[in-house]
């Protein structure tokens, strides 16, 4: 059993709060992804998992173990670093085997374990190298091989990604997701990626100013989000946030932009929201459609940049009243023109509704 469970834990950094009270349990065999800005936490909150940052107060566990005073050397982990750490001397082997010389492992047992390790990262012609001679990709293949070889019960991977380019990145996190298919070990990665969180994770946790803003599943996070923070940080391109005003309307409550009076949206039964109120509407750009004549609720705008991606385009709409440009996602159809004037049409199921603290309304 190697699962991984903090209890209020919380770090000081002088007066900076690194991590206030984060509470959490990660459970055997799980890839849990730590995500959020700059600055929030999610390094620090690893460091402390792995034993290189002492934790203030609180109570971590591995495997049902105390863990708060235990060297990181004895807590059954191996950490991926952003800069892969590799000796420059070694080559990639002895890199790979270090750990186990270490621990006074003999030769041969080291050799099998290498050798197996690097046929699961399919760099077995690269063993001889010494780092300088391999590419970003294959030194970071060569770090998560090292990691490998000394069968930790948990992987911790901080950032382990960020050096490489765009099309790599992809690559790897495929084959990171592979390797925890392969292995089945408790998994925790870093990343402020939110691309890399939706498509690795089994679950997410949102960290934001040191505090945990959600946990969940990637479509749980997505579909759900508890307050405007999450809505706005997953999802690429971002959602829309719309200042309206809740108001009485021969169907219902009805949503217009606060600015314009333009009607929006209608509300279902039982959204709690009462007339009068200011609510801030979340509707992510491929949750707009554009509107055939006829429809009370289609807003008027136009189109003021068009970004033509292959299968989708993206553009970027004015409406009456509203300062920020709209973002909507088209998917197939790519003649749309700069200056065209288009009705849009926001879809009630998939429309999020925030109060004046960000909080979620309804479900
Ligand atoms: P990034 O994505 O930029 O690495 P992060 O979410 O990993 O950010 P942390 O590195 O955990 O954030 O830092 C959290 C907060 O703690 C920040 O305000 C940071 O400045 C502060 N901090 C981190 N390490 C130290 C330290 N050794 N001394 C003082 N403050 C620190």
């Amino acid at each position: 059993m190697a699962s991984v469970e903090l209890k209020n834990v919380a770090k000081s950094f002088g007066r900076v709060e690194a991590v206030r009270d984060v509470s959490l349990t990660i459970e055997d065999r799980e890839l849990v992804v730590f995500v959020g800005p700059s600055g929030c936490g999610k390094s620090t909150l690893l460091r402390m998992i792995a034993g290189l940052e002492e934790i203030t107060s609180g109570e971590l566990m591995i495997g049902g173990k105390p863990m708060n005073a235990v060297a990181a050397a004895d807590r059954g982990i191996a950490m991926v670093f952003q800069s892969y750490a590799l000796y420059p001397h070694m080559t990639v082997a002895e890199n790979m085997g270090f750990a186990l010389k270490m621990l006074g492992t003999d030769k041969a047992e080291i050799d099998r374990k290498v050798a197996e390790a690097a046929g699961v990262l399919q760099i077995e012609e690269l063993l001889g190298r010494k780092p300088r001679e391999l590419s970003g990709g294959q030194r970071q293949r060569v770090a998560i091989g090292r990691a490998i070889v000394r069968q930790p019960d948990v992987f911790l991977f901080d950032e382990p990604l960020s050096n490489l380019d765009a099309g790599l990145r992809a690559q790897m996190r495929v084959e990171i997701a592979r390797l925890h298919e392969r292995l089945r070990t408790t998994m925790i990665y870093v990343t402020h990626d939110q691309v890399e969180a939706m498509t690795l994770a089994d679950r997410i946790v949102i960290l934001n100013r040191g505090k945990i803003e959600q946990q969940g599943s990637p479509l749980e996070l997505y579909e759900r989000p508890a307050n405007r923070f999450v809505a706005g940080f997953l999802g690429q391109p971002r959602m829309n946030f719309i200042p309206t005003l809740a108001g009485p309307s021969q169907a219902g409550t009805t949503l217009a932009i606060a600015a314009s009076g333009r009607a929006v949206l209608r509300l279902g039964e039982g959204v709690p929201v009462a007339d009068g109120s200011e609510v801030e509407l979340g509707v992510r750009p491929d949750a707009i459609s554009i509107a055939g004549p006829g429809d009370d609720l289609a807003v008027p705008g136009r189109i003021v940049v068009v970004e033509h991606l292959g299968g989708s385009s993206l553009l970027y709409v004015q409406v009456d009243g509203l300062d920020q440009l709209l973002t909507l996602e088209q998917r197939g159809k790519t003649d749309f023109a700069k200056g065209q004037e288009i009705d849009l049409l926001f879809d009630p199921g998939q429309s999020h509704l925030f109060d004046g603290n960000g909080e979620r309304i309804g479900s």
